[in-house]
């Protein structure tokens, strides 16, 4: 009688151990410093005149913890933009415009080593775009496995006339020792550790080959990251972005963030969103 008591509360006890591989999943919101001031309509020039503000922007970086490694989601502008350092590294009418505030500490792996973890640690770096301000410090993870699309790699390496222009793509972000990394070049949508916790979404439109991230946490939230698939809310309320690859299948990236997050009941956290940020970033979701 006795045995099969504690038989019970054993039994009992397993019960309770959460039967989804998501029950660890957490995930950290920081910025690779920001952008700004300036006028929103810089961005977005579909904004009418009377909802114009200047705006002050995160660039938005993902530290996602899963139980079968570490991923950080995009890195940010180069270490080197730090510190007023930005001309030497970006062409000079990106560092006009977008005014980068970044200091060394804001850098990717400064936020990993405040978070209490290392480069070394990090299993896999998802990379959104090849864009200067997510894809800036690759170089910081030699030994993860990279995660993009193979379009956007294309890309990336000689991108057409009118997307080269201005700079925005910076070639020293992922020339030299970056080339012989290992990248998972991937056509379309992927579910990282297979267990459905951590889902990369085709969303082209800004660039080629554009990516987003969907993660399910331990807690049952469904975050979707958008990042440069949807800038920021007023891209929500009808005001398309102003860079893009394909205005159509920009678009349609927004549209299905839309529909995944209305099917699942999931949030989306923008790239670039001031207001947002300021909310929600800067902490652990669990
Ligand atoms: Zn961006």
């Amino acid at each position: 009688m006795r045995k099969l008591g504690i038989a019970a509360v054993l039994l009992g006890m397993l019960c309770m151990v959460p039967s989804t591989g998501s029950a660890q999943v957490k995930v950290y919101w920081t910025t690779s410093g920001m952008f700004g001031p300036f006028n929103i309509q810089g961005l977005i020039p579909s904004i009418p005149k009377e909802k114009a503000r200047d705006i002050t922007i995160p660039i938005s970086m993902w530290v996602i913890d899963h139980p079968k490694g570490l991923v950080v989601f995009d890195t940010g502008n180069n270490a080197a933009v730090s510190d007023g350092g930005c001309k030497s590294h970006w062409a000079a009418g990106n560092c006009d415009f977008l005014k980068p505030s970044q200091k060394r500490d804001d850098v990717i792996d400064m936020q990993l080593k405040k978070l209490g973890y290392s480069t070394d640690k990090v299993k896999a770096v998802i990379t959104s775009h090849a864009h200067l301000d997510h894809i800036g410090n690759i170089k910081l993870f030699p030994k993860a496995v990279h995660v993009i699309q193979k379009k956007e790699l294309y890309q990336a390496w000689w991108p057409e006339k009118f997307q080269r222009e201005g700079g925005v793509f910076v070639m020293a972000d992922f020339d030299g020792p970056a080339r012989d990394f290992n990248y998972l070049e991937l056509e379309g949508d992927y579910d990282l550790f297979g267990d459905g916790t951590v889902t990369v979404l085709s969303t082209p439109g800004h660039t080629l080959g554009h990516q987003s991230v969907k993660v399910k946490l331990g807690g049952g939230q469904t975050l979707v990251l958008s990042q440069d698939a949807i800038w920021m809310k007023e891209n929500l309320d009808g005001y398309p972005a102003g860079l893009n690859y394909s205005v159509k299948d920009y678009n349609n990236s927004v549209n299905r963030l839309k529909m995944i997050r209305d099917l699942e009941n999931a949030e989306i956290f923008f790239a670039h969103d001031q207001d947002q940020f300021a909310a929600k970033g800067g902490k652990w979701y669990r």
